[in-house]
């Protein structure tokens, strides 16, 4: 008996100093400008980095292959606490939003058929290709709500979404989430966009949308430089917004907002007070 206990006890001896040997052998050494890097981060573990999680991209910048502003949520004075603990040259964060090109709610838009299966985009798009006429226009319910880890986004009482400017980290999960590519990232600065995704002639659009891009040119016509026309669909040029609000009372189908003046029609979100534009929205 006190033969076997001993034996037992030799062989935990002896595993416990062979595991001891191997995990010294064996350790990966953990730069500590990593774990002050990822102390720094906001521990969203989103993805706005393009990388896995705060420590893959905490990783990426000790090993140089990351940029700090690329944490969107993180903001400025992320920005400053990495380069600190880098010791290099903090370079300005370019705050970017997403917003939902569209604003073909239900009283707007047509409808093919009326959808009554799963509460989900992607379900709905599967179904003959969504049940709005529009092929592009947000089918508002809500697949990018349900992922938005900030709680940025709302469904309207007449199934569209809306994207808060204030709450809005920038992470993209929307994007990736929408099967109708209507969502964009943009610069938060600029406040006007053409919200409108169809890429239909004019006559076509009127067909199903009141207030869809019709592409008639008047915006460009109106501020050259400030908006683009490709393939039957007006854009913003975003390195010029600060002239595209003088298109928005232009445009004969207010396909255009500023949201510097507020939300689409039934967005509970208030006007944005984040400075827009380079001066305060409220
Ligand atoms: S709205 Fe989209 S980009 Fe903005 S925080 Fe939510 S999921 Fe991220
Ligand atoms: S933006 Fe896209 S994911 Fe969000 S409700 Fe509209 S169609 Fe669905």
């Amino acid at each position: 008996m006190i033969e076997a206990v001993l034996s037992i006890g030799g062989i935990g001896l002896t595993a416990a100093v062979a595991l001891g040997l191997a995990a010294k052998k064996f350790a990966v050494e953990v730069d500590p400008r990593e774990l002050a890097v990822l102390e720094a981060l906001p521990g969203a573990n989103c993805g706005a980095c393009g990388f896995p999680g705060c420590g893959g991209f905490a990783k990426a910048l000790v090993e140089g292959k990351a940029n700090p502003n690329a944490c969107t949520p993180g903001g400025q004075g992320t920005v400053e606490k990495i380069a600190h603990i880098l010791g290099i040259a903090a370079v300005a964060a370019d705050p970017r939003v997403a917003v939902v090109l569209c604003q073909g709610d239900n009283r707007q838009a047509a409808l093919k058929y009326r959808y009554v299966g799963m509460g989900d985009c992607n379900a709905a798009q599967r179904l003959a290709e969504g049940p709005k006429q529009c092929p592009g226009g947000c089918l508002g319910l809500g697949s990018c709500a349900r992922i938005c880890p900030f709680g940025a986004i709302e469904i309207t009482d007449e199934g569209l979404a809306v994207i808060s400017r204030e709450l809005c980290t920038g992470c993209t999960k929307c994007v990736a989430a929408c099967p109708r590519n209507v969502i964009r990232m943009t610069p938060l600065s600029a406040s006007v966009h053409v919200l409108c995704n169809s890429h239909d002639k004019g006559a076509q659009v009127r067909k199903y949308c009141a207030v869809g891009c019709i592409a008639c040119h008047i915006c460009a016509k109106t501020v050259p430089g400030a908006y683009v026309i490709e393939e039957f669909l007006a854009r913003v040029i975003y390195e010029h917004h600060q002239e595209a609000g003088a298109a928005v009372e232009k445009c004969p189908t207010h396909c255009i907002r500023d949201f510097a003046r507020g939300y689409p029609p039934g967005s509970r979100f208030a006007a944005p007070t984040v400075p827009v534009g380079g001066k305060s929205a409220a």
